[in-house]
């Protein structure tokens, strides 16, 4: 994998987020401020923008490109979030050209890690990261254990998936949901939804590519 296939999941990313964009609205609007789907697409429509703007940067400085970025346009709590996100997760690649499974196991494991020092959010908040974290345990162990990258991308991606409607009986503790307190139950998180959306959105493009 190289500098192709972070243009390819960017812009995977953006093709997910805007399909799925006023489901995200509707999810934020019953338990946040209903912003989280244009804040997502306009996030990854600028940073599809910024990559193809780009003269051959290797993939860890697009990572890092694409969460400045982030930061930059979305307002909301999910773009310093994803934004600091993707800037870990490009460090870990630093200014190498090319990447295989167990490094990309590491940007993803990078990433999350930023999201929680900077939210400050752990499992069961009702967050990211419950779709996060699950999705990284699943890609490095099954990494570890040997499995091809197309499958434990497929498995990672599914256990996002999991980790976000797992979120519906959940009571918030961390962002805008969490003021809401008990009304909080019964519904998916905005943000674990589109976490799952970004995962599944990597197994695509890594997909593509083989
Ligand atoms: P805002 O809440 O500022 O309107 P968004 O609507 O774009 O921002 O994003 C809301 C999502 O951000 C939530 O559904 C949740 O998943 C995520 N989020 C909010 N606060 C935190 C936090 N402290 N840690 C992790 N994720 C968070
Ligand atoms: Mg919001």
């Amino acid at each position: 994998m190289d500098a192709a296939t972070i243009s390819s999941w960017m812009r995977e990313i953006d093709a997910s987020v805007r399909a799925e964009r006023d489901h995200l609205v509707q999810l934020d609007a019953a338990i946040g401020d209903g912003d989280h789907g244009t804040n997502m697409v306009r996030g990854f429509e600028a940073v599809v923008q910024a990559l193809g703007a780009d003269n051959g940067s290797p993939p860890g400085r697009l990572l890092i490109i694409a969460g400045r970025t982030l930061v930059s346009t979305v307002g909301g709590a999910s773009g310093p979030l994803w934004g600091s996100a993707l800037r870990s997760g490009g460090r870990v690649l630093g200014d190498q050209t090319t990447f295989d499974g167990a490094q990309l196991a590491e940007v993803l494991a990078a990433a999350l890690a930023s999201v929680k020092d900077l939210g400050t959010a752990a499992l069961g908040d009702k967050t990211m990261v419950d779709a996060l974290e699950p999705a990284v345990e699943t890609l490095r162990g099954r990494i570890a254990g040997g499995e091809r990258l197309d499958q434990a991308l497929d498995e990672a991606a599914a256990a996002a998936e999991a980790g976000m409607r797992a979120t519906i009986p959940l009571q918030a503790r961390k962002g805008r949901a969490s003021y809401l307190g008990e009304r909080s139950v019964g519904h998916q998180d905005p943000g674990a939804t589109s976490t799952a959306l970004i995962v599944r959105a990597l197994q695509k493009a890594v997909t593509s590519e083989s």
